[in-house]
């Protein structure tokens, strides 16, 4: 149920229907908007009912939420869009972010080089992977725990926040020293343990979709981390797969309005994952930007050609600032402004 509380209603009656929902059990997720406050009541529905809130003071109604995706949905906030402060840097609403850096943390030069390349094109935040989930458990997988003290040396160089992968729970307390974002790769989506964790360890999430999802089962794997108290989840869509074979995933831009019909979290684009070509990358993002995402989340290697993994799809270094600039034009048609540190 949701509690929808009158824009004169003050602090202490909030708190008094807080405290009635948890009262019969059932948890209090309240969402300060800025005119109004809403309560969602996840619990048992008659417990809720039977406590007849429609009377109690400051309350407006008291509606059921529909979807099985309770706090993920646009209901939830009263169709206030969700917008997040990462380091400084704000997502959602009319603020768009650009986050680039390169597939994989290779060296100090590949890495910090590369942070200092896209945030002088105007880049919002710095992306580069220390745990890679890859294809052949043959293939590289990373530097761990030294590609993390890297992307520790980009941030402070840079002050750009950090978005890097998580893959075991094992590997959280390091992952937490640095990350500004925790991402979830598209394989990890349904991990429901995983995301239960990153729910407990409140750091902002930037959720990808499976290559099989739905977007219901994407917003179902985004209400594991709402449910823990973490309210900061990013959606990604990244690609899906289809019948074409004629590239690596279709990216589904469709995906991008119907998300933001059916929940206030921010959407984030990944278009170097579904393209797999450089080519691609950059008709792909633009569409996306004018589609109304919150965010692009991009490959770029100074050199890729000696990447070590995911080349063919990076932005070349020296590519990149004119990119930029043309994904804030995208992005300023459906009304954004690309968001910096
Ligand atoms: C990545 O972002 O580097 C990645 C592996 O993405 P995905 O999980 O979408 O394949
Ligand atoms: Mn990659």
């Amino acid at each position: 149920m949701m509690i929808v509380m009158k824009s004169s209603a003050s602090e202490a009656e909030i708190e008094a229907v807080i405290d009635r929902i948890q009262s019969v059990g059932a948890v209090a997720h309240p969402s300060r908007g800025e005119e109004v406050t809403v309560i969602g009541a996840i619990g048992d529905r008659e417990h809720v009912a039977r406590l007849g809130l429609e009377g109690a003071p400051g309350v407006q109604q008291v509606v059921p939420i529909l979807k099985p995706y309770k706090l993920a949905s646009k209901q939830m906030r009263s169709d206030e869009r969700s917008v997040f402060d990462i380091g400084g840097a704000r997502i959602g609403g009319e603020h768009f972010a650009l986050i680039a850096g390169p597939c994989t943390v290779e060296s100090r030069e590949q890495t910090v080089g590369t942070a200092h390349l896209v945030k002088e094109a105007g880049a919002t935040m710095f992306r580069g992977g220390a745990y890679k989930p890859r294809t052949s458990p043959y293939a590289f997988h990373g530097l761990g725990e030294a590609g993390l003290r890297l992307l520790a040396e980009a941030k402070a160089e840079t002050g750009l926040p950090i978005v890097t992968e998580l893959m075991d729970v094992r590997d959280l307390e390091p992952v937490l020293e640095v990350a500004d974002v925790i991402q979830v790769g598209a394989r990890n989506m349904q991990n429901y343990t995983l995301l239960t964790e990153l729910g407990r360890a409140g750091r902002p999430v930037l959720l990808k979709r499976g290559l099989s999802a739905t977007l219901e089962e994407l917003l179902m794997a985004a209400e594991y981390i709402l449910k823990e108290g973490n309210p900061h989840v990013l959606l990604c869509e990244r690609g899906i797969r289809t019948f074409e074979t004629a590239y690596r995933f279709t990216l589904d831009l469709t995906a991008i309005p119907v998300l933001k019909e059916l929940s206030h979290l921010p959407v984030v684009v990944d278009p170097s994952h579904a393209a797999g070509r450089r080519a691609l990358v950059e008709p792909l993002s633009l569409a996306a930007a004018a589609a109304g995402a919150d965010g692009i989340i991009v490959e770029v290697h100074p050199n890729p050609a000696e990447a070590v993994c995911d080349g063919p799809q990076a932005i070349v270094g020296d590519d990149f600032a004119a990119y930029a600039q043309r994904v804030e034009q995208a992005a300023a048609v459906a009304g954004k402004v690309f968001s910096t540190v």
